[in-house]
């Protein structure tokens, strides 16, 4: 066919199919410190230190619950049907909490923020 005459563009919309759980198995290694015996457990970056949940997967579950209009057992459904992720509604409760709970500092600290209104001056 040869050379083409020109190239045109074509734009179509879509949507990526759900997201599965993905697991990730973290090696931590533990060290006794030889003069007092206390234990200490390295970290990695990615790894949470308390629990087992990621941090896309607690910010997912509290945006779920924000746009389910705050029905666990909706979050539960959704969780299950879509992302495969079986999630006893402690589960998810317990999750929201910890967000909560990450979050409090800063929810705090925009509480005793004071605003300036902006004045809009379009003539
Ligand atoms: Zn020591």
């Amino acid at each position: 066919m040869g050379s083409p005459i020109r190239t045109e563009k074509k734009t179509i919309f879509d949507i990526p199919p759900p997201q599965k759980i993905k697991v990730t198995e973290y090696d931590l290694d533990v060290y006794r410190c030889s003069n007092c015996g206390m234990y200490v457990k390295s970290k990695h970056r990615d790894c949470p230190q308390e629990r087992d949940m990621g941090i896309y997967l607690l910010n997912y579950i509290k945006m779920l619950k924000y746009n389910l209009l705050g029905v666990i057992k909706k979050v539960q459904e959704f969780l299950s049907v879509n992302n495969d992720i079986d999630l006893s509604v402690k589960g998810i409760n317990d999750a929201l909490l910890r967000v909560g709970d990450i979050c409090k500092s800063e929810y705090m600290n925009i509480r005793k923020m004071t605003w300036t209104p902006l004045i809009c001056t379009i003539f």
